[in-house]
């Protein structure tokens, strides 16, 4: 077999093109999934650099420099503009219907694949490649089809069905990794405007929307609810949908002020925003900060007492757990009293 300088064979034998096939399906997760395929597509000779994206910005509109750049490898990273990644890059068009190619430098090419979507974001795979056999591009070709088919499954497993954001498995899942990152980056950051901090929305009498207007124009509203809070918070910001009419938000990279300042911005949003026949719903919610000393159960559980607060004294606000903890040890300890 012939080999090059960097030790890469010249042609991808079936077998190692077999196993890459094996290697990607034994993925469950989309972003081990997407590195098992950089890796898979690194190792092909002739192929430099690979990187996925994940698109955000109106992808309609003609200025693709108002694009932003989410590296799927790094979830949580801080947002690139498009034109500073992708040297070349496709208008919106090029984007949506065909893999676009252009030249780098010194005879690099790039090429950017289209992958398949998620709500709300386009997915884009781009790869700067230079002499590649044709051979070797088929196989390109091959495994960005298997890799694109294997994400269609795992979206469906961790994204939620109606609203397209992620489901609650994802959030049970990634909790952990969650409060890692946010340790990393508050440990980081010099001052506390760094920090993470987890919020529980629920709508308000929801129940009667159901009542009232029936299932069907029910979805039509949380629809209609998680696209507004997509366009509200902020792209590095991770929503959820917990269940039913219930929804979670990691908010990320803000002090406490600026947490509060945009769930209480979202929840003024959700009050003057009619939706279609059902009219005006409000939201509550309860939110906490993201630390690590606390267990995820308990984080969550106290996110929740703040939310139960919020509903209990009038509903239609934002409570901060922390806000409201004494005055829960106190009403516990009552009762207490009272037990005994
Ligand atoms: P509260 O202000 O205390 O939160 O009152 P609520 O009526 O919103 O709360 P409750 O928990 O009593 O009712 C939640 C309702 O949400 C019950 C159920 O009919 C509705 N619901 C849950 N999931 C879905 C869904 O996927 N679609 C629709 N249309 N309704 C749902
Ligand atoms: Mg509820
Ligand atoms: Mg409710």
């Amino acid at each position: 077999m012939e080999i090059t300088k960097n030790s890469r064979p010249c042609l991808v034998d079936n077998e190692t093109k077999l196993k890459s096939i094996i290697d990607l399906t034994a993925n469950k997760d989309y972003v081990l999934l997407t590195r098992t395929l950089i890796k898979k597509l690194k190792n092909i000779q002739g192929v430099h650099k690979v990187n996925l994206y994940e698109v955000y910005g109106n992808i309609d509109n003609k200025s693709t420099k108002k694009l932003l750049l989410k590296d799927v490898l790094d979830i949580l990273s801080t947002l690139i503009p498009f034109y500073q990644r992708v040297k070349q890059y496709p208008s919106p068009e090029q984007i949506k219907s065909e893999n676009y190619q252009g030249l780098l430098r010194n005879d690099i090419q790039q090429t950017v694949f289209p992958i398949h979507n998620i709500a709300n974001a386009q997915r884009i795979l781009v790869i700067d490649w230079q002499n590649i056999n044709p051979e070797n591009w088929s196989y390109v070709l091959s495994l960005l089809k298997v890799y694109s088919n294997l994400l269609k499954i795992i979206d469906e497993k961790d994204r939620d069905q109606l609203t397209g954001l992620l489901n609650r498995h994802t959030f049970d899942n990634n909790l952990e990794n969650i409060i890692n990152h946010s340790k990393l980056q508050s440990k980081k950051a010099r001052n506390n405007d760094k920090n993470s901090w987890i919020a529980i929305l629920d709508i308000d009498h929801f129940k009667q929307v159901n009542d009232k207007y029936g299932h069907l124009m029910g979805d039509e509203v949380l629809l209609l609810f998680s696209r507004l809070m997509l366009s509200e918070f902020r792209y590095s910001d991770i929503l959820f949908r917990f269940g039913g009419e219930e929804f979670i938000i990691v908010l990320t990279g803000c002090d406490r002020k600026g947490a509060e300042t945009a769930l209480n911005r979202f929840r003024k949003t959700i009050e003057t925003y009619r939706f279609p026949q059902v009219g005006k719903i409000t939201v509550s919610a309860g939110y906490i900060f993201l630390d690590s000393i606390q267990s995820p159960n308990t984080l969550l559980d106290h996110a929740d007492q703040a939310l139960y607060y919020a509903k209990e004294t009038g509903r239609n606000k934002v409570v901060y757990y922390n806000a409201i903890a004494s005055i829960l040890d106190q009403v516990s300890h009552i009762n207490n009293i009272e037990i005994f």
